[in-house]
């Protein structure tokens, strides 16, 4: 019983991230929005049935996809976060505010210049 519950819940391969009370708020909540796979990309979009460019807004090499961005990032600073050394909370911290920097600026791309 227990092993056939673990095969149903998956870890969250972000587990170790903090979200340390030094960082925004905004921050934190699009990251979380990130880990979760709720930030409204483009293949989210298309899975509720809205007509967006498919187009990466950064390369445009690409379908902009949450794997795209940043699901191997995710799982290499959920690696470096592990512990309480100041280096998973720097790492931790740094990663956070990145996320949510670039997906301010993927916002401006697709939107302003559009
Ligand atoms: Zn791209």
């Amino acid at each position: 019983m227990y092993i056939s519950l673990l095969l149903i819940y998956q870890m969250m391969p972000w587990k170790s991230i903090v979200l340390h009370p030094i960082i925004h708020p905004r921050f934190k909540f699009t990251c979380w929005l990130a880990a979760w796979q709720r930030l409204a990309t483009v293949g989210r979009l298309l899975k509720i049935g809205m007509h967006v460019p498919l187009k990466c807004s950064f390369c445009n090499n690409a379908m902009e996809t949450i794997e795209h961005f940043w699901k191997n990032e995710l799982l290499w600073v959920n690696a470096q976060a592990k512990g309480t050394s100041g280096k998973g909370t720097l790492v931790s911290c740094c990663f956070v505010t990145l996320v949510a920097l670039l997906w301010r600026e993927r916002n401006r791309i697709r939107f302003e210049q559009g």
